[in-house]
């Protein structure tokens, strides 16, 4: 038998599933749908704020609009004044039109198209170069219109040498040089962004950054900021769960016995904000001080740009059981929607938290499972599966029960949402609490 993950709540979450709301919402909209918990981004927010308030470093925050495309994260973003990390130009006029200030707007990406640039420099947006012939269209643009050019140079992470984005060591040096003499490039520091969770390589190649701003000061340049990326965990399921799982875990397990390459660490000991207290205490390989004690002494302010982690809680993803099959021991639930709405499918894994089953209607105490459930798509494709692990469902799953995948706001709903088969894209409803009822809306992002 498999063993259970079940997802990690909040009293929000924990009243939306005992409620009416969610039933009525896949009536009224007829089919999947994301909601959202803006609220629960806020408080996000505000724990990575609080961190910089407790440590006494000069810190900034902008959230990564890749994660999710709502409308309501930049707004809230905005009213909250926090900055936004877009990498398109259709992110920055997102950003822009939920409010968020061009100089509160870093834009990373590679080889940023012309028009992108142009926008970013026109304003006033931090650009975090990523080659030098990126520098080489930038400098003229700028020089063209008259303005200067805010910049960060993004770092090749020496431990990631294969990664293809940043400036190698022979890079940096001809780009600092290029900066120092040519017009109108202000240089605020530097920045990387690093796959993979290690608190340590981030620490490392932080107060590495903090010497290159020394270095570049001495040039004459700026260089009072460093950006560290995003990468900050997000803890789904409890230790002892996920430890279970990982030990038992076995081909039959699965539907079909599929097998995969690997999974997103579900489990996190230290997740989220947690992780920016953990850096900036922590002691830099070779040095002395912590990294907070580097940066104050530096005077070099500390920018994060976390995506998942601002979107931890931040919203959930509604089917309906369209149809129950029997197998072998396991049923087939077939849901009202597709896995293209649950995009780590996409990435040959699976979103392992269990999706909670919601009766539509009571059952009886006879019934009591465990009943070992996958769950397939709408759609005539055979690896069209959302979950090919079979779920021990507490329940027997019957057509018309509610299935919801909990905390997918993190990249989970529209990175690879597709209208096949004409299904409809999930609309995203935006709930909040409004004295003791929930109140929705849809987003205003049109998808
Ligand atoms: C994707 C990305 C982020 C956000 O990463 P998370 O893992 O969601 O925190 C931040 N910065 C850059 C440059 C990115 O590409």
């Amino acid at each position: 038998m498999t063993t259970a993950l079940p997802s990690h709540t909040t009293p929000a979450v924990r009243a939306l599933l005992a409620g009416p709301l969610l039933d009525e919402l896949s009536h009224g909209l007829d089919g999947p749908y994301h909601l959202l918990l803006p609220e629960r981004f806020d408080a996000n927010a505000t724990a990575f704020r609080n961190v910089f308030d407790e440590t006494g470093v000069d810190g900034r925050v902008y959230y990564a609009k890749k994660a999710n495309k709502a409308a309501v994260y930049a707004e809230r973003a905005a009213v909250a004044g926090l900055g936004v990390d877009v990498a398109s130009h259709g992110e920055l006029r997102e950003a822009l039109a939920a409010g968020v200030r061009g100089e509160d707007l870093v834009v990373t990406g590679p080889a940023k198209a012309d028009g992108l640039l142009r926008v970013a420099v026109l304003q006033g947006a931090l650009i975090a170069v990523d080659a030098l012939d990126e520098l080489d269209r930038l400098i003229p643009l700028a020089d063209e219109l008259g303005r200067t050019a805010r910049v960060l140079l993004r770092r090749l992470p020496p431990e990631q040498p294969h990664s293809r984005f940043g400036l190698n060591d022979g890079e940096l040096e001809a780009a600092l040089r290029r900066c120092a003499v040519e017009g109108p490039v202000d240089v605020e520091g530097f920045s990387f962004h690093l796959s993979g969770y290690d608190v340590r390589q981030r620490t490392d190649l932080a107060a590495e950054l903090v010497t290159l701003c020394t270095r570049a000061r001495a040039l004459g340049l700026r260089a009072d900021r460093i950006s560290v990326g995003g990468g900050f965990a997000v803890d789904y399921v409890a230790a002892e769960d996920w430890r279970r799982f990982e030990e038992s875990r076995r081909p039959e397990h699965f539907h079909a016995e599929k097998s995969f390459g690997g999974f997103y660490p579900y489990h996190s000991p230290v997740a989220g904000a947690d992780t920016l207290r953990t850096i900036l205490a922590a002691t830099p390989t070779g040095q002395v001080a912590t990294l907070a004690e580097l940066l104050r002494a530096a005077g070099v302010a500390l920018l994060v740009e976390p995506g998942r982690a601002l979107l931890d809680q931040a919203g959930f993803t509604v089917f309906r059981v369209q149809g129950v099959k029997e197998r072998d021991g396991y049923a087939i639930l077939t849901v009202d929607g597709s896995s293209l709405s649950l995009s780590e499918q996409w990435f040959d894994s699976e979103f392992l938290p269990d999706p909670v089953l919601v009766p539509a209607t009571a059952r009886p105490v006879a019934d009591a499972g465990p009943y070992p459930a996958c769950v397939g798509a709408a759609t005539c494709l055979e690896s069209d599966m959302l979950t090919w692990r079979k779920i021990p469902f507490p329940v027997r799953p019957a057509v018309g029960d509610l299935l919801v995948y909990l905390n997918t706001a993190g990249y989970q709903m529209d990175s690879n949402e597709s209208p096949f088969h004409d299904l409809p894209l999930p609309p995203k409803v935006v709930v909040e609490l409004s004295g003791s009822r929930f109140r929705w809306r849809l987003d205003r992002h049109p998808r």
